[in-house]
């Protein structure tokens, strides 16, 4: 067990929640791996163990998955039981969640610093915030979630009518890079529906949502109805995603990975939502409003170390304005405060673990081998702690890996575009495997609104990036996923639709 003292300046709550005994949750107790076997967290700021939690295996995630069926199909959340909880409940119960997170806002944030590395004063205005905002906006929905009646023209007298039913057992997996975000993103909905869960949490970032267990425990949700594991992918996730019991399973992570899924899913042909990788381009046309320009540009790629999905790594600027541009982004990088998270002056933490640190910095090479030039950040060595310098390499080409391939890092990939032809300039941006985002930066209402037709992604950002809300669908086209999360949207792929016909 990690024995390393904490930092100083995290609240007593938090250091004793990390160093203590973690367990997950499972059919409403908090329980071991049945293995007894564990596995260590990281502080990314030092590199040191910081906790140990379970390293759940395919028996913890079938104990996990049976309780989760059971409360499904017998349980006081099963649509058809005496006792049951009533939609107006369920939603009772999502606030109520929401109510105990923003009483213990700090710590969760703390926590998420701690585990994710992410600066402590983003983690409590954006992270925290996002998912209690979440849980509110799913909450609504909960008695909001309705069919249609239908003027049938068959032959005779019939009334017709559609219900929306909860699909089941649904198997979420979740990634690293905002923790407690994607645990929201993913309960939120489908409780709303009336689902029951079984959550793995990524094995570098497990602490925000092991307490958020607790909370979800205090706020009184029947047994089973949330079981939250921790584990690695193969040996927890992959289970998970084949399990025959599981009726749909929602990922988010690599596209890799989600291929994965998508093949572990075919036994019982599950339904499979996936929300995956990103090479988003952000877009400066020569009459936008520079200034914006350049601190959101700088933004997209920066917010949260580059580790975001929709992160604008790939920017094309027009060629009359692509100098200035570079070099007021370079500026800002070379600004950027980088340290531990709990710091309040730090503006940018350490990446999550040793991994991704040796994969981005990987590509750093990668992109300067091939021929780019770094006019901020590069490869720097940090005695300890996973540091990476925000970069920006200029003179990078299409063919380019670093310019194909997601880095998930504070890492911007220039180009100058010298078309005056909105398609072409479309094409260049749409020339991706993937298309989760872009944004476009003009001042012209025409071109911006052009460009957001022709763009192939699900989100188009106009003089803004990372825009997000819990009322707008987010996700991908092409191989950045398949269905939507958030939004009114999101339900449709945690509900099943049913037609019911009666002769009168
Ligand atoms: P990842 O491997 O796709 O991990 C995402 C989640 O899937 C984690 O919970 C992971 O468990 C789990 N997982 C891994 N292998 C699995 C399998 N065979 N079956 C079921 N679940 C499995 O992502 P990563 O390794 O953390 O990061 C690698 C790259 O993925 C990043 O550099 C980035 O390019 C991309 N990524 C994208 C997003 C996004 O939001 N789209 C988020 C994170 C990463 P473990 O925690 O044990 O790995
Ligand atoms: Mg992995």
């Amino acid at each position: 067990m990690a024995t390393v003292a904490l930092d100083p300046r995290l609240d007593s709550k938090t250091s004793q929640f990390i160093s203590g005994k973690h367990r997950m949750l499972i059919d409403g107790k908090f329980v071991a791996a049945a293995s007894g076997k564990t596995l260590p967290v990281y502080n990314p700021s030092t590199g040191e163990v910081m906790a140990d939690v379970p390293e759940a295996e395919a028996g913890d995630v079938d104990r996990a998955v049976r309780a989760a069926r059971r409360a499904f199909d017998e349980g006081p959340w099963s649509q058809f039981a005496a006792n049951r909880i009533t939609a107006s409940q369920r939603g009772r119960l999502l606030n109520k969640l929401a109510d105990l997170m923003e009483t213990h806002l700090e710590e969760l944030a703390e926590l998420e610093s701690m585990d994710n590395g992410k600066p402590l004063s983003v983690a409590r205005v954006a992270d925290v915030p996002l998912a209690i905002d979440l849980f509110r906006y799913m909450a609504g929905w909960a008695t909001k979630i309705t069919g249609n009646t239908f003027p049938i023209s068959f032959p005779g007298d019939f009334l017709s009518y559609t219900l929306r039913e909860p699909i089941g057992v649904v198997g979420q997996i979740i990634p690293w890079n905002f923790p407690l975000l994607m645990a929201a993103w993913k309960l939120g909905p489908a409780l709303a529906a009336g689902n029951t869960v079984v959550l793995k949490l990524a094995e570098q970032t497990p602490l925000s949502g092991l307490r958020l267990a607790e909370l979800i425990q205090e706020a009184g949700f029947p047994e089973g109805v949330v079981n939250i594991l921790t584990g690695y992918g193969e040996g927890a996730g992959a289970p998970l995603a084949s399990h025959d019991l599981v009726d749909k399973v929602a990922f988010t992570g690599s596209t890799e990975v989600g291929k994965l899924i998508v093949k572990a899913a075919t036994g019982n042909l599950k339904k499979v939502t996936l929300e995956l990788g990103g090479k988003s381009p952000a877009i400066v046309f020569p009459d936008a409003d520079l200034d914006k320009a350049i601190a959101g540009t700088a933004s997209a790629i920066f917010f949260n170390h580059g580790q975001c999905c929709c992160a604008g790594s790939r920017l094309m600027v027009h060629e009359r304005v692509y100098d200035q541009v570079v070099e007021g982004v370079s500026k800002i990088a070379d600004s950027i405060r980088v340290g531990s998270g709990l710091d309040p002056e730090t503006q940018m933490g350490p990446l999550v673990s040793e991994e991704q640190y040796n994969r981005v910095t990987g590509y750093i090479d990668s992109g300067l081998q091939e021929g780019a030039k770094a006019t901020a950040g590069g490869r720097q060595k940090a005695d300890k702690g996973y540091f990476v310098h925000p970069t920006v390499l200029t003179r990078t080409t299409p063919e380019m890996k670093v310019v194909r391939e997601e880095i998930f890092g504070p890492v911007v990939c220039a180009q100058p575009f010298s078309d005056a032809d909105i398609d072409r300039i479309a094409r260049e941006a749409n020339d991706s495997i993937y298309g989760l985002a872009a944004s476009v930066w003009t001042q012209n209402i025409s071109i911006a609104n052009k460009m957001a037709r022709r763009i192939r992604s699900g989100t188009v950002w106009i003089n803004c990036h990372n825009v997000f809300d819990a009322a707008l669908p987010f996700g991908g086209y092409k191989q950045s996923g398949w269905g939507r999360e958030m939004g009114a949207e999101v339900l449709n792929n945690y509900t099943e639709v049913k037609a019911v016909t009666t002769a009168l």
